[in-house]
């Protein structure tokens, strides 16, 4: 509170910061406070998201208003009717002791007369998105002939969103003499701009390198198949149950996509994007702010105004276009102190990207693998001993418990902990044993041709009889008459080959070759202790490609399943 204090901060706001429960300012604050307060200046300040960019210039603001005068002193723009709310609601907690002060916000999407009649009433601020405060100026329901103050909230943003032509215009209604702060997350090119075009000699603040990231943010990214992108979603969920997460998806459509895939797995998602209504917005983001979703799919666009505190991960299910923007996605975890993880699944094609990003947030990537199957399985068990374990028991349980004794008496407790664990472990141990690792990556790739059910062979003939891999394999499948991919991870040497069944083909194979001639010569094929085979590029994709059908029509089932309580009932409990 003395930190406050020594900022110069008065008493009404001394009280509301300690209602707060804020206990000491933020570096963008500590740095900002003070200059606004006692010079008259234009400033640029760049902080990541989450750094309390709002007090920064809300504080000294509110202090400097005239509350004795009903006049519009402060105009603040903002890019997002979600932003211009909870900027609103923030400098009404600031100045909850300041009596006479009065904030309106104004945003396309409610009533514009409405919004004409609070302003009427005197409002000494306006919030506002720029579309409507044009709007309503062309319509002379507001006057900001008089303002004192100007403030461009994320001002990158409001900027990515095409409103320079709206501020522009904006502006133009304002006086000279006004001052104009700019807060942003990052600098590109077009904020500078805006600062040389609107401001007169500001004072720069900068929190952070230009342009990088929040140091609280982990970023990772998983190396997938591009049709694996899904799989990759589900698995980097189940082995985070606690998950709290925004998912990027590029387009209106994906995003709509990978949500309703989502729910139909039993996963709490939600989607958040530019097709939906007003009304859905913003019931899902009620949701998202009341933790019944978990997983909130959204676009660039749509997510602008997410400002929710404990995001736990932000998912890039797909990179943006531009990079910029990836900055901007990261900065919806790691907010407010916390530390958060910024995930991406990429495909081989799309590394460089990463390359880039990592320039422009100055900060490495942790190159992660997809977990597999039996790691989420442990992930999960451990996580169901610990919520076990802090389960706070609901005495309206009591009636039902005789009965239920009764029928578990006879175990002991070791064996009654085994069971319980079981219950849910084999629901994930099932699902997950099938399928294959995601990674692309190519030693893991070896590793399903070593994986149990597979055999491997040497064949004494090759590339000296005219063979390649394409033709060794139909050799094989023909005169063993087996199916297209029956035969696979076929290595062609040049006296000799490799090739791989599944077992259950294996004491044919063998049977068949025993007595086998091909143009004269006897063909000898054995059980090899060669595991390890490597595909040629052609090759690989083949076999995945099948699982992966497998798995989506799999993924339906369960999907339907749990609407009946028998899936993933876990998320939902939530
Ligand atoms: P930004 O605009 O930089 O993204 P916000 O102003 O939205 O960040 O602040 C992020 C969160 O941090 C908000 O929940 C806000 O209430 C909180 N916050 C701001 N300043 C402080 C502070 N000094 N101490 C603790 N929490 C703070
Ligand atoms: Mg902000």
């Amino acid at each position: 509170m003395d930190t406050f204090k020594a900022l110069g901060l008065e008493e009404d706001l001394l009280l509301a910061i300690n209602d707060l429960g804020f206990t000491s300012p933020s570096e963008i604050q500590e740095k900002a406070i003070p200059q606004l307060l006692t010079t008259a200046t234009d400033m640029v300040a760049l902080a990541q998201t989450g750094t309390g960019k709002t007090a920064a210039f809300g504080f000294p603001l509110i202090q400097s208003l005239d509350i004795h005068s009903r006049t519009t002193q402060a105009l603040i723009l903002s890019p997002t009717r979600e932003l211009c709310l909870q900027i609103t609601n923030e400098i009404k907690l600031y100045s909850k002791y300041k009596k006479g002060l009065k904030t309106v916000a104004i945003y396309g999407g409610a009533s514009i007369t409405e919004q004409a009649k609070q302003i009427k009433k005197g409002a000494q601020i306006i919030v506002a998105t720029p579309g409507r405060m044009k709007d309503m100026i062309g319509r002379r329901m507001v006057d900001i002939s008089k303002i004192a103050y100007c403030v461009l909230d994320e001002a990158d943003e409001m900027l990515n969103m095409g409103f320079y032509e709206d501020i522009n215009s904006i502006l133009s209604h304002t006086p000279d003499d006004k001052l104009t702060w700019l807060f942003s997350a990052t600098m590109p090119k077009e904020v500078a701009t805006i600062a040389r075009e609107f401001m007169h000699k500001p004072l720069e603040i900068t929190v952070g390198t230009k342009n990088s990231g929040s140091t609280n943010v982990q970023h990772e990214y998983y190396t997938v198949s591009g049709r694996d992108r899904y799989m990759a979603l589900k698995r980097l969920a189940d082995a985070n149950p606690d998950i709290f997460s925004v998912v990027f998806c590029r387009t209106k459509r994906d995003t709509q996509k990978v949500a309703e895939k989502l729910i139909e797995d039993g996963y709490n998602a939600g989607a958040l994007h530019g097709d939906l209504s007003q009304n859905q917005r913003d019931l899902v983001m009620k949701a998202f702010r009341n933790k019944q979703i978990q997983m909130l799919v959204a676009t660039d666009v749509a997510a602008r105004g997410i400002d929710v505190d404990d995001v736990t991960h932000v998912i890039n299910y797909q990179l943006p276009d531009e990079i910029e923007t990836y900055t901007h996605r990261s900065g919806r975890t790691g907010r407010a102190g916390k530390s958060g993880v910024s995930m991406v699944i990429v495909t081989k094609s799309e590394l460089r990207k990463i390359k880039s990003i990592e320039k422009v947030i100055q900060k490495k990537f942790e190159v992660k693998q997809v977990p597999t199957g039996i790691e989420i399985c442990e992930i999960q068990l451990y996580h169901l001993a610990s919520k076990i374990n802090q389960t706070e028991i609901n005495e309206s349980i009591n009636p039902y418990l005789p009965a239920i004794y009764d029928v578990l008496q006879h175990m002991d407790k070791e064996t009654l902990i085994q069971k319980m664990v079981a219950v849910e472990f084999d629901r994930f141990f099932k699902y997950y044993q099938k399928y294959p690792d995601l990674n692309k990556v190519d030693t893991s790739r070896v590793a399903d041709s070593e994986g149990k059910n597979s055999t491997r062979y040497f064949i004494n003939v090759g590339e000296r009889d005219d063979f390649d891999w394409k033709s060794l394999k139909d050799f094989l499948k023909e005169t063993l008459d087996l199916g297209r991919d029956d035969v696979y991870n076929v290595d062609v040497k040049e006296s000799f080959s490799f090739f791989n069944t599944d077992n259950k083909h294996t004491d044919a194979i063998l049977e068949f070759f025993t007595d086998f001639k091909l143009q004269g010569r006897f063909i000898n094929v054995e059980i090899s202790s060669n595991k390890g085979g490597r595909r040629s590029g052609r090759r690989r994709s083949k076999p995945k490609f099948k699982d992966n059908n497998n798995y989506r029509r799999k993924d339906k089932r369960r999907g339907k399943k749990s609407d009946n309580g028998k899936g993933k009932g876990k998320r939902r409990n939530r």
